[in-house]
């Protein structure tokens, strides 16, 4: 095994956190998942992972502790009562089995859950509606209110060390936390002693901290997980007034600080609005006010970057949520001198939507995460391949190079073409849009390790019809005789999608440009007007880079507002802010009815009344189109095919289902996992059914 690289030795020292020892210095914090709860073989499998992958301090995600917390669909974790407690042992099995420590982050969410489930009144600190649209109001806590709930937090607590877990928190780390409740004069208006002053205000803070220390202090250690800054100036706790204060006044009690920034979108902000290390210049003061070990986040992937923080006082504990998602082993690539083969997380919070769906989480980069168990997939081993045949892959897009390198890593003789002189396909062209750079690594990633692998070979500049194709499947000359089609997906320019099934009437009468123009250096002229019926973050991000390039852009889409998938991903807010303050005008719940010379009508969706805007370059983000044509040309050749000696034949990909990246990555390595395997089931993977 490679050695690591003495430079990184600092990474890899022990930790003494309260009764525990951490082994090295990464520590996974706690994050949501979509799994919680209701999958928790699924959940163990993929926490247990992480420990195999190195990381010293596995957490869970946010642990409800009594039914007053109850966060409806969303599956979170759940500690109400002793019968919950098995479930989370399959966790603190599956970590300790590789020789990590089990996290759990108790919480209780006051007046951010409504209880739609347990149908109990939420509670807070004093009387509001729920941070939601939804029709409840939190109570005010009575003092039997404020022993409940501590009675509560014990419990779990007591019940956490039961399910042997060794760091147990205390969560303040985003307002959407009874204590951030309590800590904030915003939703604190009581004239108590847990009110007014800051001190009266950090009381329950404290109490419950002295609460679980007292409770199972002797084994585990308390961690404390607290948002230094809210990102709200004077109207919320800054990181220069009272984030500051309370560190001060609690200091050396906790075991462990693990600072932050909130609310959750500005925790996980997206690499589109923020780069590594964004949440530094907030969190950095801490480290100077105690003498227990600090962990942040603030998406490090870089080894150097982790280095530099340790050495700078920054931190004590290098935290990740996404980096140990896109790379469950990025600890031991480190340890064993692979830096070439982290998979760095690309900041696109595809894995934050499957919390906001409550799905198992999946990755962009890492499509093995939330199959760990239910297909058994392992993000570093994959089975060797079965026999000597050889794969011909078409298309370098994400689709296929993720097949390519996980067929290659099975051991095939692969050939990638690509019919451009770039791979990455609509991720090399997709990361030059403003904001969206990080998003090449999905590239750069896959690239690199295919590079290393003898039995791959990459034809760029090679665009193959189906003649090449029966050609070089012939086994007489080259033998590689299963074909894989990633030729990804082309976006169509009738205004076919949601709206329309039918092309928008008068496109003839204007310039009509689609994303793949833009991407491909077309100009626009004039007034454009981008109509968005696909609703993610295409139609945004071409109204920032014509906006940026000098044009009048109107945004128009059906939706309620802006990229409104977005909000799956926590960025719609930004983006909505961002198109607002560069002039983008925008027009959410229109429908883009009919276009003429120099105009377009537009009719609002609940209306129908009418209205006109001036239009010179028509951008129109709808549908994509599979680039399936080899596909039926080949199938409607079966003789050339049994010629050529073709044994199978599979599109992946966009070509096969235009969808998000993830989805093409994932379509890709399901292929290169299945491929001359037993085919899988009625139902393709395990489920976690209901015990009647
Ligand atoms: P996906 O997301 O499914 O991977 P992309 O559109 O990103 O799809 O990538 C498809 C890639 O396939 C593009 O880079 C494109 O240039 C390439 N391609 C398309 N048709 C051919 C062909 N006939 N031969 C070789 N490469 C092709
Ligand atoms: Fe990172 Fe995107 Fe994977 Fe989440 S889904 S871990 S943000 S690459």
């Amino acid at each position: 095994m490679p050695k690591r690289d003495p430079y990184y030795d600092i990474l890899f020292e022990p930790v003494q956190i309260g009764p525990v020892t951490a082994r090295n210095r990464f520590y996974q914090v706690p994050h949501c998942n979509g799994m919680g709860y209701l999958r928790p073989k699924t959940l163990a499998a993929m926490r247990g992972i992480k420990a195999e992958g190195g990381w010293a301090v596995v957490c869970t995600e946010e642990v409800e502790i009594h039914a007053t917390s109850d966060n409806g669909l969303a599956a979170e974790g759940r500690l109400w009562d002793d019968a919950d407690i098995p479930a989370l042992t399959k966790m603190t099995e599956a970590v300790h089995e590789h020789g990590a420590l089990a996290g759990i982050e108790l919480v209780h969410g006051g007046y951010s859950n409504s209880n739609h489930y347990s149908r109990i009144p939420p509670i807070a600190p004093s009387m509001i509606s729920v941070n939601s649209y939804d029709p409840v109001q939190a109570r005010s806590m009575t003092k039997s209110d404020i022993r409940n709930f501590r009675k509560w937090h014990r419990q779990a607590a007591l019940r956490a060390k039961q399910a042997d877990f060794d760091l147990v928190y205390v969560y303040a780390g985003h307002s959407l936390t009874l204590l951030m409740h309590f800590l904030s004069p915003r939703f604190n208006q009581r004239t108590d002693e847990y009110g007014g002053s800051l001190e009266n205000r950090v009381r329950l803070f404290r109490e419950v901290i002295e609460d679980t220390k007292e409770a199972v202090g002797d084994k585990c250690a308390v961690a404390v997980r607290f948002a230094v800054d809210e990102l709200l100036g004077p109207k919320g706790i800054t990181s220069e007034n009272e984030g500051r204060e309370v560190v001060e006044m609690l200091a050396e009690l906790p075991d462990l600080w693990d600072v932050n920034i909130s609310e959750w979108e500005n925790d996980s902000a997206t690499s589109r609005f923020e780069k590594e290390g964004y949440q530094e210049p907030y969190i950095g003061f801490v480290k100077s006010l105690t003498s227990k070990p600090v962990v942040g986040v603030g998406r490090y992937t870089s080894p150097d970057t982790m280095v530099s923080l340790i050495q700078r006082g920054v931190m004590d504990m290098i935290g990740a949520a996404r980096p140990s998602i896109a790379d469950p082993f990025l600890p031991n690539k480190i340890e064993e001198g692979r830096l070439d083969e982290i998979r760095e997380c690309i900041g696109c919070n595809i894995c934050v939507a499957g919390d906001w769906l409550a799905v198992p989480m999946r990755c962009t980069q890492n499509p093995t995460m939330g199959e760990e168990w239910r297909r058994g997939w392992h993000p570093e081993r994959i089975e060797p391949r079965k026999s000597d045949e050889g794969v011909l892959v078409l298309g370098g897009g994400p689709a296929g190079l993720e097949c390519a390198l996980a067929l290659g890593n099975r051991g095939y003789r692969v050939i990638l073409a690509e019919s451009s002189d770039e791979l990455g396909g609509r991720v090399s062209r997709e990361s030059r849009l403003p904001g969206l750079t990080e998003w090449g690594r999905v590239r750069d990633y896959r690239v690199g390790l295919l590079e290393k692998l003898e039995n791959v070979s990459i034809y760029c500049g090679s665009e193959l019809n189906a003649e090449d194709i029966l050609e070089f499947s012939a086994e007489d000359k080259f033998g590689f005789s299963h074909v894989m089609l990633a030729t990804g997906a082309t976006w169509r320019r009738d205004g076919i999608a949601r709206e329309h099934r039918e092309p928008i009437p008068g496109l003839s009468n204007v310039s009509v440009l689609t994303p793949d123009d833009l991407m491909n250096g077309v100009s626009a002229k004039g007034k454009v007007l981008i109509f968005d019926d696909e609703h993610f973050y295409m139609g945004g991000v071409l109204a920032e880079k014509l906006k940026l390039a000098g044009h009048d852009v109107q945004l128009v889409t059906p939706a309620p507002d802006i990229s409104t998938w977005t909000h799956n991903t926590m960025e719609q807010g930004r983006i909505q802010k961002r198109l607002l303050e560069l002039d983008v005008r925008l027009t959410p719940q229109y429908n883009l009815v009919s276009v003429h010379s120099g105009t377009v009508e537009l009719a609002c969706m609940f209306t129908d009344r009418r209205v006109y805007s001036a239009c010179d370059t028509l951008v129109l983000v709808t549908e994509r189109i599979p680039n399936d044509d080899l596909h039926h040309t080949l199938l409607a050749n079966p003789d050339g095919i049994a010629q050529a000696g073709i044994k199978t034949l599979q599109c992946i990909g966009d070509c096969w289902a235009p969808g998000i990246i993830a989805a093409a990555v994932h379509s890709g390595h399901l292929a290169a996992r299945e491929f001359e395997e037993e085919p899988p089931g009625e139902v393709p993977f395990l489920r976690e059914r209901v015990m009647l």
